[in-house]
């Protein structure tokens, strides 16, 4: 979500005739933008507004903005600007349209800008121009905000309410980058899994999936992020029928204990969870799964950790994101009782060895076999390789030219380390 919102600002910046420079001292303009959703996130970009203030000193023309869900904080925007008084420009996460008129009012009055809309229900915008830098991958905004409130997460405070966007608008917009020769469209929201509740159109998230599958071309579809409690069987059939819409489900659990759930306010227990995990495995038997784990909320003991713990063995992800619970100021498990810091870093080296070794024996079940890959990148500090993914989407890295990134080529996969699949090419298409 925040690579494309960058994206976004890129793209109001290049109309105002700006281009992208890696030399921050080259700059004329640097935005910053930022994301709350971690204590870590929000140090560290606060560690790099700070780390600016050279620049400025040196060329006092530089514009610095500062943009994103943590400058929508409660009085976060005005505390900015006090502490760091060189930013020319603070907007919310719904302001961020008005960076244009901002910067235009700064070079011609010098009048610094606070914006920060708290409208939790701001409206939809359409036509934004995007300055795309995800090479053939595109994201593709279908919704914004959250309704769901998880005791843990600050998002529904700084994103505001569920807003959908219209199927038709969406569809426009998804046949564009397939015609600009995209190959693979994620579709993003903060549950995905909602879309349409709030249009009163009877549009929902399958109905969008199976109008996408309809439209032709060699590409793929991704989605992120859905909820498990809206997650249903009409989506697992759509994806199972679907050639184009990847067997790939991120679908968070957060945790394995159903305890833990209630008071993440999840909506959903364990057992629901696997059901919903055999209706996947069933239907879509080749599917990656993956998900994100969180050790250390409060109340958290020994035995909820080991309900993650079985969580993982039962259900088998292919990778996930796991994390020590982060306490955000506002929310309501901010106020609990906190676990020692000690014991959720025990807990979380215990539950990454464990993923990894399931990770590990999944990546053998690759070995030897062929699959479609979408080439995207060169391989990371590999001369001469290049790297995709697999339908389910698994990393694979391949002895290759640059001038297959962007096309679909079959590699069989010759060996695995851990999350990493090596292979050699079998057929360019
Ligand atoms: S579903 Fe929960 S974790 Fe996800 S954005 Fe909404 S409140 Fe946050």
């Amino acid at each position: 979500m925040n690579i494309h919102e960058s994206e976004k600002i890129a793209g109001i910046l290049e109309d105002m005739g700006y281009s992208q420079t890696e030399d921050e001292t080259a700059a004329d303009i640097i935005v910053f933008n930022t994301c709350c959703i971690r204590d870590n996130a929000e140090k560290r970009a606060l560690g790099n507004i700070g780390a600016v203030k050279h620049l400025k000193k040196s060329k006092p023309e530089l514009i610095i903005a500062v943009v994103g869900c943590m400058t929508q904080q409660d009085g976060a925007g005005l505390k900015l600007r006090e502490k760091y008084p060189y930013v020319d420009i603070v907007l919310g996460t719904n302001n961020l349209f008005e960076l244009e008129n901002c910067i235009v009012s700064l070079k011609n009055t010098r009048k610094k800008s606070v914006l920060i809309d708290p409208n939790e229900n701001p409206q939809v915008r359409e036509n934004e121009r995007v300055y795309r830098t995800s090479g053939c991958n595109a994201w593709l905004n279908i919704m914004y905000g959250c309704n769901n409130f998880c005791t843990y997460c600050i998002v529904p405070y700084v994103r505001g309410r569920e807003r959908s966007r219209k199927m038709s608008d969406v569809l426009d917009e998804f046949k564009r980058l397939v015609d600009e020769g995209y190959k693979e469209i994620t579709l993003l929201g903060q549950n995905v899994n909602s879309y349409g509740h709030d249009l009163q159109d009877g549009s929902d998230f399958a109905g969008l999936l199976q109008e996408i599958s309809k439209i032709n071309g060699k590409h793929r579809v991704r989605f992120m992020t859905s909820h498990p409690k809206d997650f249903n069987t009409d989506v697992i059939d759509i994806i199972a029928q679907s050639p184009n819409i990847c067997n790939n489900i991120h679908l968070p659990i957060q945790s394995g204990s159903d305890k833990i759930l209630k008071l993440m306010n999840r909506h959903y227990t364990r057992d629901f969870y696997l059901k919903t995990i055999e209706a996947i495995k069933s239907k879509i038997p080749d599917c990656g799964i993956t998900t994100d784990l969180m050790v250390g909320f409060p109340y958290e003991d020994e035995d909820d950790f080991e309900d993650t713990l079985d969580i993982v063995r039962r259900v088998r992800y292919s990778s996930a994101f796991t994390f020590i619970y982060s306490i955000r100021k506002g929310t309501k498990a901010a106020l609990m009782p906190q676990v020692p810091p000690e014991v959720s870093k025990e807990r979380i080296t215990r539950l990454i060895a464990e993923q990894n070794r399931v990770t590990k024996e999944l990546s053998r079940d690759y070995e030897g076999k062929v699959y479609e890959v979408l080439c995207e990148d060169r391989a990371p500090k590999k001369d001469g390789f290049v790297c995709g993914r697999t339908d389910s989407g698994r990393m694979v890295t391949f002895e290759g030219a640059d001038s297959l990134i962007g096309k679909f080529v079959d590699v069989k996969i010759e060996k695995s380390q851990s999350a990493s699949l090596y292979g050699t090419l079998t057929e360019e298409r």
